[in-house]
């Protein structure tokens, strides 16, 4: 099964100074699968995403990524690589262009594969027509988007969303699971998603990894999930 894994963690511990953030964590992404991370806020997820990326914490423990074991791999080769991150916080720069904000995802493309800007176009029509205008001048659903489409520039084998849809308006929501929908159809890779919405979740992946206090308390399909209502009481704030 090991050649059939594209992601696998073992025995992650991430720590902030003395904290320990992270505690012995284990799992795994298929190629072409994609992977809800959920857990309520301060759960760990963001700190797990940007340790898979060496991006922040203190990282120990054994991560494999396309075969090959990353830890000692700088961030931006792990992008080049085809492990993208996009952040929580978006990082659309206000002053320049849509087209420049996706554009500087391509220092981080896997060599040879990139994509073209008119790929990006067709994957995400809602951004054609903004295409000049300036980063400040987006929505808030918008610029999700334009972060989005800027970790897919580089053509990623894993692309990895932080709270894509947080604090954006339901309609603004279904757009996004679209989108997403859209991305699982046409291209060849694997997500992973930590959420706290749910329904968003389980529109846009076939899988749940569940966190709390640093520790994956659960990881199986939604139906074992949904079959455990506990789950949600304990880890979840609904
Ligand atoms: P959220 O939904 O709020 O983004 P999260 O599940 O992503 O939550 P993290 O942001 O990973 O959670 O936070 C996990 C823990 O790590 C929290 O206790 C948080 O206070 C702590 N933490 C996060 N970033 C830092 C930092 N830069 N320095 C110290 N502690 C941090």
């Amino acid at each position: 099964a090991s050649t059939e894994t594209l992601l696998a963690v073992r025995d992650l511990n991430a720590f902030y100074g003395g904290s320990h953030i992270i505690r012995n964590a284990a799992f795994s992404v298929g190629p072409g699968e994609s992977v809800a991370l959920l857990g309520r806020n301060g759960a760990g997820k963001t700190t797990l995403m940007k340790s898979l990326l060496d991006a922040g914490p203190r990282v120990e423990g054994e991560i494999m990524f396309d075969g090959a074991d990353i830890a000692g791999v700088p961030t931006d080769e792990r992008s080049r690589r085809g492990l993208m991150l996009v952040p929580e916080d978006r990082r659309i720069y206000p002053n320049i262009s849509v087209g420049e904000n996706i554009e500087l995802g391509r220092h981080a493309a896997r060599a040879g594969k990139a994509l073209s800007l008119k790929d990006i176009f067709t994957l995400f029509p809602l951004i054609e027509p903004l295409r000049d205008r300036a980063g400040y001048q987006l929505s808030g659903g918008q610029q999700q988007l334009v972060a989005v489409a800027r970790g897919l520039l580089g053509a990623p084998r894993l692309l990895l969303l932080d709270e894509p849809v947080e604090g954006l308006a339901p309609v603004v929501v279904q757009d996004m699971a679209r989108h997403i929908e859209r991305i699982r159809q046409t291209q060849d890779l694997a997500l992973l998603i930590a959420e706290q919405n749910l329904s968003f979740a389980r529109a846009c992946t076939d899988r749940v990894v569940l966190i709390d206090t640093g520790r994956i308390v659960f990881d199986g399909t939604w139906e074992d999930f949904d079959a455990d209502p506990g789950l949600k009481e304990r880890y979840l704030a609904v």
